[in-house]
């Protein structure tokens, strides 16, 4: 289960793709993309992504409700 990002909430600031330590963050379109093929879980995009745009896949949908709290 790779780090995962919800292309509603990215504002392609590219925070998350200089701290991922493994290069898996890729800008596509001006939004960031995680290749799961090389994302070790480590969280470090997560801590530092102003929007709270990256989760991981089995609790996205727990994710979405959060945001409806601002
Ligand atoms: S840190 Fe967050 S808002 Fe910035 S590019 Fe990454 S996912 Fe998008
Ligand atoms: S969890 Fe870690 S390895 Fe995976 S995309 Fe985020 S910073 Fe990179």
């Amino acid at each position: 289960m790779s780090a995962f990002i919800l292309e509603k909430l990215c504002r392609g600031c590219q925070r998350c793709v200089h701290a991922c330590p493994n290069q898996a963050i890729q800008m596509v379109a001006h939004m960031a993309v995680v290749d799961p093929e090389k994302c070790v879980e480590c969280e470090e995009c997560m801590e530092v992504c102003m929007q709270g745009a990256i989760t991981f896949r089995d609790d996205r949908e727990e994710k979405k409700e959060a945001l409806g709290h601002g």
